[in-house]
């Protein structure tokens, strides 16, 4: 089996995630497998991709669910990758080593040199977030863009993680959560930011920020949307769209 750090790294680099604003639209999933196709975990395995029964490995995958509340329905994206656990059992599982987590910033990588496909990682992680390649015989996961976010070669504003450089939403965030004032350690003090399933008790490092109450949420008692009456006392839709471009 394999040992995580004794210490807490120094930096805990990880993302921050908007439920409230992702819009389900993959980009962030495909431009992880851009980069990655041709980086660290090079190459990412595609089978039938436009057939019956597609498999490939992506580390990054959105699901999308209906959510039923009392002022009715909304959907949820939901975007899942590693979540470069502080107590990973993905590397205490681990009974070669290949999976380990770094020391100077928290990232949890896959050594592909001694990894002998066993399978226990992904046995062992809650979130689903290991990915096997079938072709290669070996684990793969989401390495943090660690491949960018350190290269030299490439200036300040690209050493992002593709996913976060990519969202058109901005619904990504990446920073060091050891820093009480870095852009991630904020929105998670500001918008309530949450660890995915606490009660696994892995000390997940990425973090969920919920979905904001929806604007006629005060309609379900069968008074009028409020933000709708702010917006535009004299009736009509302009003012509650003119509302909704300025926020
Ligand atoms: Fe391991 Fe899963 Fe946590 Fe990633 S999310 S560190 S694969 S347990
Ligand atoms: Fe370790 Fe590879 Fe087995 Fe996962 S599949 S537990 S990385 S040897």
């Amino acid at each position: 089996m394999t040992s995580l750090p004794k210490e807490q790294s120094k930096r805990r680099l990880g993302l921050v995630i908007d439920l409230d604003i992702c819009v389900g639209c993959h980009a962030c999933a495909v431009n992880c497998k851009e980069w990655n196709s041709s980086g660290y975990h090079a190459p990412m395995t595609d089978k039938d991709p436009y057939g019956h029964d597609p498999l490939g490995v992506w580390f990054n995958r959105i699901h999308t669910f209906e959510e039923t509340t009392e002022a009715g329905q909304r959907t949820v994206h939901f975007p899942k990758s590693c979540l470069h656990c502080e107590d990973a059992p993905c590397v205490t599982v681990c009974p070669t080593g290949a999976s380990y987590k770094r020391s100077e910033d928290g990232i949890v990588l896959v050594d592909e040199s001694k990894c002998i496909g066993c399978k226990l990682c992904s046995w062992a992680c809650p979130y689903g977030a290991r990915e096997f390649d079938d072709d290669a015989g070996v684990m793969k996961k989401c390495t943090l863009c660690v491949d960018r976010i350190y290269n030299e070669n490439l200036d300040n504003e690209t050493r992002l993680p593709a996913c976060v450089s990519t969202c058109p939403a901005s619904a990504r965030h990446f920073g060091d959560f050891s820093d009480p004032n870095s852009n991630v350690s904020k929105l998670v003090k500001e918008r309530g930011g949450y660890d995915l399933m606490p009660e696994m008790e892995c000390s997940p490092t990425n973090k969920y920020l919920p979905p904001r109450p929806r604007r006629d949420e005060k309609a379900a008692d069968g008074s009028p949307p409020q933000r709708l009456e702010e917006a535009n006392p004299e009736g009509g839709f302009l003012g509650w769209i003119d509302d909704l471009l300025s926020d």
